[in-house]
């Protein structure tokens, strides 16, 4: 059985570490491969070699910079399906899905292509008689990125692309359920012409990543994962001196008012809620159904619902795949089982499936509805991460700004409505991070910038776009005379 290596210094390496964990075939539910852990002797490694990297790369001009990622950004785009066959294989997801996960990657490769412009600074002449006052962005020197399983190229490279660009060099530590599509990056990259050492790809658990989060001369950390992991990486990091952002996990809320196309709201409430499994920290998991929407509206997407087509991602036909792991999924099933005993009213039941020959043992789970979904239930509470979508209904529209700003996240939401006014009002009141108005996955342009609010996000600088190139840079203000008299004064520096 083959062992997926780390990254290091440009070249394959198992490292020091004896452990390994298991990667799978969601589909057919066996081992697939192993996935060596690093020790912290192997981040040492990793981060040496970035050390020694970021010297050089962060001197390298822009043009130079730009090409590399010009270069990157064709290669990947020449590489997508290969790359999307990789998610696929140990995520499960269905195979378009795993395409346009790499498509959304390269748009912020493309965003990074900028970064001569993306790093300007600003200038003002004549602050004080002789004197100019300008700013620069450097870069920080080596900054780590820890990712989730359930975006293995999308996520990593909402990170990289952007560090890189802006002259650090980076030790990504992706998930170790779906460890491969990192590494093959990192080979892409390096064909591109990037130094070795500039991008490490390192494997591991909560081992590496404590080890990334203590090392002194990792300057900033880029987390993306659950509320409880990001919680502690925002702790444990900014306790050792670092700049942290930590972005944590979701309950993501579809508002759905009466006056709303109720075909069109159908129809996203189940392409949020069941694309990737409910895998995605933007799925759609409860749908506020508002006034009298409710039972139309559950009729529509209960229909819609009962129709998905679930087979192994490979399938052209497959609408929805397994989840990442038998854990996960039964996980994920117990919350069925628990939203049952709790008194939601189950309208569609998964787990009755009956998966296709050869596929016996794969982590599955059909989709699953549930109405009459109540705040208490943990159904609600709780972020289940799988393909189980619920159903508030709430009276009136108040009720549903008071419903999605009490949750403890947020992440994303949408509206859907054809009244504008009540959208706007909607967009002003609601306190998280990403709003959609009749957009049910609100997933900002690589030129924005993608973060939630409130137990979504611990730090303050969202990912990627303008706050993505803050969060990799150090500002320096300049203040520069070229004086032709001398004299001591001292005085206060003002500009009388
Ligand atoms: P996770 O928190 O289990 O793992 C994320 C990373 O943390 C992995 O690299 C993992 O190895 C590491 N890790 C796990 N346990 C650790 C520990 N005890 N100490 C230190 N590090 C540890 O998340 P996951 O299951 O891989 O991904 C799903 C979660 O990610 C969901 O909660 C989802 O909402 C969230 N997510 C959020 C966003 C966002 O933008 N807010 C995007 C994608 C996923």
């Amino acid at each position: 059985m083959s062992t997926i290596p780390h990254w290091i210094d440009g070249a394959r390496t198992t490292g020091v570490s004896s452990r390994t964990s298991d990667v799978f075939n969601p589909a057919i539910g066996a081992v697939a491969s192993q996935v060596t852990l690093a020790e912290e002797a192997d981040v040492n490694l990793a981060v040496a070699s970035a050390v020694k990297a970021a010297e050089g790369w962060g001197e390298s001009s822009l043009a130079t910079r730009g090409r590399v990622l010009f270069k990157f950004r064709e290669l990947v785009d020449r590489h997508r399906d290969e790359l999307a066959a990789i998610i696929t294989a140990e995520h499960g997801k269905v195979l378009s899905d795993a395409a346009g996960e790499v498509q959304r990657g390269l748009e912020v490769v493309e965003f990074a292509c900028g970064i001569p412009h993306l790093l300007k600074g600003e200038h003002s002449e004549q602050v004080s008689r002789g004197v100019d006052a300008y700013s620069v962005r450097q870069p920080l020197g080596v900054v780590a990125g820890i990712t989730p399983f359930n975006f293995p190229v999308m996520v990593p490279m909402w990170m990289f692309p952007v560090a890189i660009a802006a002259g650090n060099a980076f030790v990504l530590k992706p998930s170790e359920r779906d460890p491969s599509a990192a590494v093959r990056l990192a080979e892409l990259f390096q064909e591109a012409g990037l130094p070795d050492g500039v991008l490490n790809v390192l494997h591991g658990d909560a081992v590496a990543v404590n080890a990334l989060l203590d090392h002194p001369d990792v300057a900033a950390v880029s987390f993306v994962g659950s509320t409880p992991i990001a919680r502690h990486v925002y702790a444990r990091g900014t306790a050792a001196g670092k700049r942290v952002q930590a972005l944590g996990g979701a309950k993501n809320h579809m508002v759905v008012l009466p006056d709303a196309d109720l075909d069109v709201a159908a129809d996203a409430a189940v392409s949020a809620g069941y694309g990737s499994a409910g895998e995605r920290c933007m799925a759609i998991s409860v749908v506020v159904a508002v006034g009298d929407a409710g039972d139309e509206l559950v009729e529509k997407i209960a229909e819609r619902t009962r129709k998905l087509v679930t087979l192994p991602g490979t399938d052209p036909d497959a609408q929805m795949g397994p989840l990442v792991t038998g854990a996960h999924r039964d996980r994920v099933k117990s919350y069925v089982d628990a939203g049952v005993g709790e008194g939601a009213a189950l309208v569609v039941d998964g787990r009755g499936y009956a998966p296709p020959s050869g596929h016996e043992e794969g982590f599955w789970l059909a989709p699953t509805l549930f109405d009459h979904v109540t705040p208490e239930m943990s159904i609600y509470r709780d972020e289940i991460f799988g393909p189980v979508l619920g159903v508030v209904r709430v009276p009136t529209f108040d009720d549903a700004v008071a419903l999605v700003n009490a949750n403890q996240y947020g992440n994303g939401t949408a509206v859907y409505t054809g009244d504008g006014l009540a959208a706007r009002e909607y967009q002003r009141r609601v306190r998280v991070g990403m709003v959609g108005i009749n957009v049910p996955i609100p997933v900002p342009m690589a030129y924005y910038s993608f973060g939630g609010w409130k137990d979504s996000l611990f730090g303050d600088t969202h990912v990627h776009g303008a706050e993505g190139v803050r969060f990799y840079t150090r500002a320096k203000a300049i203040t520069a005379r070229w004086p032709r008299q001398h004299g001591i004064d001292l005085g206060f520096p003002t500009h009388g």
